[in-house]
């Protein structure tokens, strides 16, 4: 066997590595016999010295290759995945979906935790009382043609890999990487044998990318990597220079993505979906853009998309009330506190990343490795840029676990420059 610590010092030392090398770390973590510090070495190492396209394949490979993958030659419907490279308030999964599914497609996706600054779906899904994600292959398999769709983990079984790099990469500061995030997205898309796989990749504050450049850069990355597989991959560069939707946290993330396919919210968030739905259904089906895209708004609007979350929700094990009550089953903070705009203006930027952070904080992401979250706070930020606010009015709200941590959300939002105003008018306690 390589030694692990060959590999770290090579990467120190700007060498590029060989695939074998990298296989041989890559797996030897995923089965435990390299530990979390030499792990995070090689990240680090590699985040400053880069990985190039064939390391980055390598990588990629050695990632889907230390679990099972799923090719899912049974599955009747056209079969399609989608992947955010990771944003706030980005819910977009939640209702592309069941939208999908209602579609007569067939959605097969592997998701990821909260990552960074950035929302993440399992953790979302998760927030819904009894809803699992850890699933094996053949469970997941048999929702997949039953429901339509199904959104899981990374398991012992299905690209464990990335499951462990993924949390160790959020505890370590090796998150904004173009190769290090190219084959985490591409590990868990490869590993599930779809007919598309269709990139989200963000650019703007919210985003790890914050150039529109940046974000051309990791799109390519990620679709070079789907030509090397042969798998048909389209990658769509969109904006997070600000909240894509208006909840930034888990459950209340879930009450958004309820309203939005029961049709009572607008806005870029189901634009998003619409968008992403509809391309799917076009390019799997030879339905023209236009009408996929007309197609999936019909589907929010009709409530078929909602009855498609409801056994999506079902299916994995999740209290399917949720899309009639979402407030009265998803757990609740206990402490909902109004911010407001402290004088009249126009809503020039947004810093989206600082938003994200504050919702981490107050405890709907991790600072640790396995650190739990806590699903029912975060934050709800309503504007867009370009309204016109008036003094006084709500700008959105804090939930939190106590009154101390929505005081100390405020205080370290003003500390760093993106005050929250500390004497904020409207409802809400305390
Ligand atoms: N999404 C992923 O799956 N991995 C990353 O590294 C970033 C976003």
């Amino acid at each position: 066997m390589i030694d692990p610590r060959d590999v770290v010092a090579a990467k120190r030392d700007g060498r590029t590595l060989q695939a074998d090398e990298l296989r041989s770390f890559v797996l030897a973590y995923a089965r435990g016999g390299v530990p979390d510090y030499l792990a995070a070495a090689f990240l680090m190492a590699a985040f400053i010295n880069g990985l190039d396209a064939a390391e980055t394949l390598a990588l990629t490979r050695a990632m889907v290759d230390s679990g099972e993958t799923l090719p899912l030659e049974g599955i009747s419907r056209p079969k399609v995945d989608k992947h955010s490279t990771g944003g706030v308030a980005d819910g977009v999964t939640l209702v592309f979906a069941p939208i999908a599914a209602s579609l007569g497609l067939a959605v097969a996706k592997l998701s990821g935790r909260g990552l960074g600054h950035t929302g993440g779906t399992l953790d979302k899904l998760e927030s819904i009382p009894g809803l699992r994600t850890d699933l094996d292959p053949a469970t997941f398999e048999r929702q997949v043609e039953e429901v339509g769709s199904a959104v899981a983990a990374q398991t012992a079984d299905l690209v464990p890999a990335d499951g462990a790099l993924y949390a160790l990469r959020d505890a370590t500061a090796t998150v904004p990487s173009v190769p290090l995030i190219a084959a985490s997205v591409m590990s868990k898309k490869l590993a599930i044998g779809t007919d598309l796989v269709l990139l989200d990749v963000k650019a703007g504050s919210g985003a790890f990318m914050k150039t529109p450049d940046d974000a051309a850069e990791l799109a390519e990355a990620c679709t070079a990597l789907a030509r090397d597989w042969g798998r048909p991959t389209r990658a769509a560069v969109t904006d997070m220079s600000q909240p894509l939707g208006e909840a930034i946290g888990n459950a209340i993330d879930v009450v958004e993505a309820v309203r939005l396919l029961r049709g009572e919210l607008h806005g870029r968030l189901r634009d998003a979906a619409v968008m992403f739905a509809g391309e799917a259904l076009s390019r799997l089906s030879d339905v023209p853009m236009g009408e996929g895209r007309a197609r999936a708004a019909a589907a929010l609007d009709s409530g078929e998309a909602l009855e498609a979350f409801r056994a999506m929700v079902q299916g994995q094990g999740g209290d399917p009330r949720v899309v009639d009550d979402p407030e009265g089953v998803l757990p609740a903070a206990p402490v909902v506190r109004s911010f407001a705009a402290e004088r009249a203006g126009t809503l020039a930027a947004v810093d989206a990343e600082a938003l994200g952070r504050a919702s981490g904080e107050l405890g709907a992401g991790r600072k640790k490795k396995g650190d739990p979250i806590d699903p029912a706070v975060g934050i709800l930020f309503l504007p867009k840029v370009g309204d016109r606010l008036e003094a006084g009015q709500e700008l959105g709200q804090l939930h939190a676990r106590s009154v101390a941590d929505a005081e100390a959300c405020i205080t370290r939002s003003s500390r760093s420059g993106w005050a929250i105003p500390p004497r904020s008018a409207g409802a809400g306690s305390p």
